[in-house]
């Protein structure tokens, strides 16, 4: 049946715009209509009124967004929730690693909510599928630059160049890896990059941690309320630490230091656990076994700013630099999660500041009408 009166034709139009799939992404609607754009086909003044709803409520490739969120982390997962509740339609760019540093552990017990704890890659689907419901889009691919010199902010991602009124960084940062394969086969299988999320599996066992930084040791002593044994690897003789974290690593005796060492093979990728680790002496070249059941990476976290040195204020370290929350030394540029974060590192604080930086978008937008 066609739409016969202009109020029908409104609801029909209306309808038709809604059942399109959030994954079409924003420019595709009027290239590749819905399959219920057929009802309307013959009905000239419905199309009409199904492409004017469309553009108002989902913006073409050619016009401005009013929010893009750059990451699918637990932190740019929530701001899209919260800018896509509010009607802002966001745009998720996925990034080099959608779903962020949760998309690699394995199970979480300390999100709020799950009292049996819930699957890193589940979580995200899960905040993944919530965005959508409420009309998030998400494009894959990672961002190539971005133009913050003026609004709307220009945004390159491949071959497609957005233009926003608004943008969200929320790009995480990534754990320094040691770049071995058999680690990459076992990250959430007992290799780990989070004590605090990881720590609590490790109760009564032997462990190691890499590092010779602050992280390794705060790691490494963190640890010793769960572990029997904490083995502290690292490279060289001399600490990078600051003396007061070294000390208090010392001075627990759960904490064995090894120096200087690092790891070349980590066992057993068959079994998909880790029960060994072939270290070699970086003086002498002589190389041992050590058994252990876990392996915790504590070398540094890379934060991906690299796209906005010169434009957005970072530290000596490349974090972002924030101020009344999710704000940065842009006007409508806002940062969320680790990027902006090496303190908590934690999925609820970054789904903490995501909130605060959708909310903080919308208040920016609200305030710069017309
Ligand atoms: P970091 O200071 O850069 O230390 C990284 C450590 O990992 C260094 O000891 C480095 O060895 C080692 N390393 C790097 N690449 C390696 C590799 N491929 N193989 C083996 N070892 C490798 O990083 P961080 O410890 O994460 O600290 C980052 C910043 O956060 C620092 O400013 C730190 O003070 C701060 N932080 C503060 C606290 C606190 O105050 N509570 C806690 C954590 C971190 P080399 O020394 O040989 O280069």
């Amino acid at each position: 049946m066609y739409a016969s009166s202009p109020r029908a034709i409104i609801r029909q139009a209306a309808d038709t715009c809604n059942r399109a799939s959030p994954e079409s992404g924003p420019g595709r609607r009027f290239k590749k209509p819905p399959p219920l754009a057929g009802r309307a086909r013959n009905d000239t003044i419905g199309v009409w009124f199904a492409a004017l709803v469309c553009s108002i409520k989902h913006p073409g490739e050619n016009s401005v967004h009013k929010v893009i969120i750059i990451g699918s982390g637990c932190a740019g997962l929530t701001a899209a929730i919260y800018a896509a509740r509010a009607d802002l339609n966001p745009l998720v760019l996925d990034g080099y690693e959608p779903g962020g540093q949760l998309a690699l552990t394995t199970m979480v017990e300390n999100f709020p909510g799950f009292p049996d704890g819930i699957l890193g890659p589940e979580l995200i689907e899960n905040s993944r599928k919530q965005a959508q419901r409420f009309g998030t889009q998400f494009q894959s691919g990672a961002v190539t630059s971005v133009d913050l010199s003026r609004r709307p902010f220009t945004v390159v991602a491949g071959k497609e160049t957005y233009e926003t009124e608004t943008l969200i960084v929320a790009a995480g940062a990534s754990a320094r890896m040691l770049g071995i394969e058999s680690e990459r086969h076992l990250l959430g299988h007992g290799v780990s990059t989070c004590a605090t999320c990881d720590g609590f599996f490790f109760r009564g066992k032997d462990i190691i941690v890499v590092g010779g930084g602050d992280t390794a040791m705060e790691e490494a002593t963190f640890l010793t309320k769960f572990a029997k044994k904490v083995t502290l690897i690292h490279r060289r003789k001399e600490f990078r630490a600051t003396k007061i974290m070294l000390d208090r690593a010392r001075a627990n005796e759960k904490i064995e230091f090894l120096t200087p060492y690092v790891i070349d093979e980590v066992h057993d990728v068959n079994s998909k656990s880790v029960e060994k680790v072939r270290i070699r002496n970086t003086d002498t070249n002589a190389t041992s076994e050590l058994d252990t059941s876990g392996v915790f990476v504590a070398i540094g976290h890379d934060p991906n700013t690299k796209l906005f040195k010169g434009q957005l204020d970072m530290d000596e370290n490349g974090y972002l630099i924030t101020h009344d929350g999710p704000k940065t030394n842009i006007e409508g540029v806002f940062a969320a999660g680790d990027v902006q974060d090496h303190h908590y590192r934690q999925a609820i604080t970054a789904a903490g500041s995501g909130c605060m930086a959708a909310i903080e978008a919308e208040r920016f937008l609200e305030g710069h009408k017309g």
